[in-house]
């Protein structure tokens, strides 16, 4: 991307700002007596270090990411959830009721809520009928405002990968941020896209620790981008966004790589055996593929399917008033013992 110029699209009050700091971060000397933050000198009643705020730029999570994905500390932005930078992005580049952003549905709700949310408008082109890029359309559609494109793949709900060469052609060809959102990347058969960081000066790549880390609790998404994009988050964000206990939690799950390797691998298994099981009921239209944790699925009859299984206390998600999505539920992929419970289930429908 030859011409792309972010200071060109970041909005003037972000420019000018300056972010809140934290004096103590700042202090670059030696220090033992800390009476700057107005903290409780005295303690904590859970019996930690609690009574003292968290590091506003979570170093050592941040480098115990970067030492398992390859990108660099200055590379990495962490939101209370990958929401959060979902909201910061759309608030740091798109004016108020004069710049829009460009969404391809069927896919995650939160783009356009935090749009709303900001009063900025949002372009849609539908994915086409295999769920993919219709660049002719996104082309026709981009104006001389639209900032960010958000892609996610795997996409949510339809579960499939977007094509590689289409989002490298938007990330040749547009003229703004070109936000991969790659909650679910674990479970792809594709490459991420954060290895085109130095590639593309619009390219910013969203992960997660709520999905194949299994920690959604602790509320940790993972923005990566240039330096400069990076900047621009951190003027934004709340200056303590993750807590304390959040950060500590994450970095002792940072450790578990072999877990957490075996656990997708167990979802990718269990996804074949679902779709190849949900195959052979009769009222099953049909089963996407999926790169990610849940299938979507076509059915005769989406809500009564949906009633018969919460009639078994089993939840899932019903799509299928989701344009594009019409009869299909949404299915997680759960334990193996879950999964033979939704399938004794729906053999016993009708
Ligand atoms: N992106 C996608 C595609 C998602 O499906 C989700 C959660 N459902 C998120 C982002 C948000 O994840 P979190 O805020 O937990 O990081």
């Amino acid at each position: 991307m030859s011409n792309f110029n972010i200071q060109s699209i970041l909005r003037e009050n972000i420019k000018n700002l300056t972010p809140y700091s934290s004096a103590r971060h700042e202090f670059k000397g030696k220090a033992s007596v800390f009476l700057d933050a107005n903290e409780n000198a005295y303690g904590s009643p859970l019996d930690k270090n609690f009574n003292r705020y968290p590091d506003p730029l979570q170093i050592s999570v941040k480098e115990a990411i970067s030492k398992i994905k390859g990108v660099p500390v200055a590379n990495t932005f962490l939101g209370n959830g990958s929401d959060e930078a979902i909201d910061i992005l759309i608030r740091a580049f798109c004016n108020p009721q004069h710049d829009n952003i460009l969404i391809l549905p069927p896919t995650y709700g939160m783009y356009e809520v935090a749009a709303a949310i900001n009063d900025v408008e949002v372009k849609h082109v539908n994915l086409n009928s295999e769920y993919q890029l219709d660049l002719e359309a996104i082309a026709e559609t981009i104006d001389e405002h639209t900032r960010i494109i958000f892609v996610c793949s795997p996409n949510n709900p339809t579960g499939n990968s977007i094509y590689r060469e289409d989002i490298e052609t938007l990330l040749a060809n547009f003229n703004g941020l070109v936000v991969v959102d790659e909650a679910y990347i674990n479970y792809s058969r594709q490459k991420s896209f954060i290895q085109e960081l130095t590639e593309y000066g619009n390219l910013v790549v969203l992960q997660t620790l709520s999905k194949a880390w299994g920690l959604a609790g602790l509320r940790v998404g993972i923005a990566f981008a240039s330096e400069e994009i990076i900047e621009v988050f951190n003027k934004i964000k709340p200056p303590y966004n993750i807590n304390q206990s959040s950060q500590e939690l994450a970095l002792e799950g940072l450790q578990q790589v072999d877990m957490v390797n075996k656990w997708i691998l167990e979802t990718t298994l269990e996804r074949d055996r679902l779709i190849e099981k949900l195959a052979e009921l009769t009222f099953v239209e049909k089963i996407y593929p999926s790169d990610a944790n849940f299938i979507l699925v076509k059915t005769k009859d989406a809500i009564s399917i949906y009633n018969h299984l919460a009639d078994h206390e089993i939840i899932v998600r019903d799509r299928s008033k989701v344009s594009l999505c019409e009869g299909c539920l949404r299915i997680t992929i759960g334990t193996p013992a879950e999964n033979d419970l939704l399938l004794e289930s729906l053999n016993n429908y009708k």
